[in-house]
């Protein structure tokens, strides 16, 4: 037997990281808990570490450095952190866990969104891995083992297109929060499940899928796929192509990242293959959808561009959440703000908040200029 891997788990009291722990009490010779870190949910935490004694945990704070927590990361005490943190806060956990050549299970899809080459540079200089747990991508990456780099000819993220798929594209202005907050196939946050609406969650995806796999904005492509079941593919350059496939459920992903390059079994059961022909693939609608030419564009517009879109977007969805704008003001909104940003280049934090700083300025005037008189 080997010796039982230390792990972290990053955000232990929110979604990824329940069914992290859930994933974990089915494989305890594997894994020593070592770390713990909740946002605010101090009691939730403490139960939590009723079952891991040995565990230290720590409290995270928007407002403070968090320096106890980011300098045990850096120290490298540990073999795998498990990143389930939510939004840009994420980020410099990313970099030191990637600083101190660990592995990192990453959830936490803001890191990419705004850190991507910078943590892509981290986590080659210091012999680090990055394996993602976002649905998609774990799929692309299971599709890619024993692949060479270069033989990807492209790849096809999927998307479920989120709770007002079938609406009539004129009406789409009319949608209300609580309409949107109704996805049909995944239980996710309300941040996140408004992204699905819009797209701008897959956009988000696309910049991942750039920075994860060294891939150009040509090479990827997004179809919409109703079940979310096809979680992606992969088509090499002789024309073969891979799927990966599963019931729309975080903890396959999870699974998978935690056990890496091994399979364990779990409880988990996979998708019925009698059941193929229920589903659909369709090309999506890049008018109906504008966040995913948004996406293309970000590409090109240089390694700030996700830290301005990703601030852009986080100010009008609060907006749209709370009655200021409309559903489709919110792409548009990103969108401007991503085409007035000055020539920012980003390669550390403090870079990243002034382009962040400025990005939620601008998206807040944009607010002002649109609401009713
Ligand atoms: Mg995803």
């Amino acid at each position: 037997m080997n010796q039982p891997r230390r792990l972290v788990l990053l955000g232990a009291t929110g979604t990824i990281g329940q069914q992290t722990l859930d994933l974990l009490g089915q494989s305890t010779s594997h894994f020593e808990v070592v770390g713990l870190s909740a946002h605010t949910q101090a009691e939730a935490l403490a139960k939590i570490q009723v079952g891991v004694p040995q565990a230290k945990t720590w409290l995270t704070s928007l407002s403070a450095e968090n320096k106890g927590l980011l300098d045990f990361l850096r120290s490298g005490d540990y073999d795998l952190c498990v990143h389930g943190m939510v939004g840009a806060a994420g980020l410099p956990f990313s970099a030191a866990i990637l600083q101190a050549g660990k592995t990192l299970c990453l959830a936490n899809k803001e890191s990419l969104v705004l850190g991507g080459q910078w943590l892509s540079q981290l986590a080659k200089a210091n012999s680090a891995t990055i394996i993602p747990v976002d649905s998609e991508h774990a799929a692309i990456h299971q599709c890619l083992q024993g692949q060479a780099q270069n033989s990807v000819r492209r790849i096809y993220l999927t998307a479920s297109g989120g709770a007002l798929r079938d609406w009539p594209q004129e009406q789409l202005a009319d949608a209300t929060p609580k309409q949107v907050l109704e996805h049909p196939n995944w239980d996710m946050g309300p941040r996140i499940t408004v992204d699905s609406a819009t797209m701008m969650n897959k956009a988000f995806e696309i910049i991942e899928a750039h920075h994860l796999f060294d891939l150009e904005a040509h090479q990827i492509e997004v179809l919409l796929h109703r079940q979310s079941i096809i979680h992606s593919m992969v088509e090499f350059e002789d024309g073969n192509m891979l799927a990966q496939l599963g019931p729309p459920d975080m903890r396959f992903p999870i699974q998978y990242a935690l056990h890496y390059p091994n399979r364990q079994a779990c409880s988990l059961q996979g998708f019925d293959p009698k059941l193929f022909s229920t589903l659909t693939l369709e090309q999506v609608d890049e008018s109906r959808y504008p966040a995913i030419s948004l996406a293309k564009e970000a590409l090109h517009a240089g390694s700030a561009a996700g830290t301005a879109i990703n601030a852009a977007d986080e100010i009008a969805v609060e907006a749209f959440l709370t009655g200021k704008i409309s559903f489709a003001e919110i792409v548009p909104i990103c969108q401007s703000t991503l085409r007035a940003m000055p020539a920012f280049e980003v390669n550390s934090m403090k870079e990243m908040t002034v382009v962040d700083g400025w990005a939620r300025e601008y998206a807040t005037a944009q607010l002002t200029s649109q609401a009713p008189a």
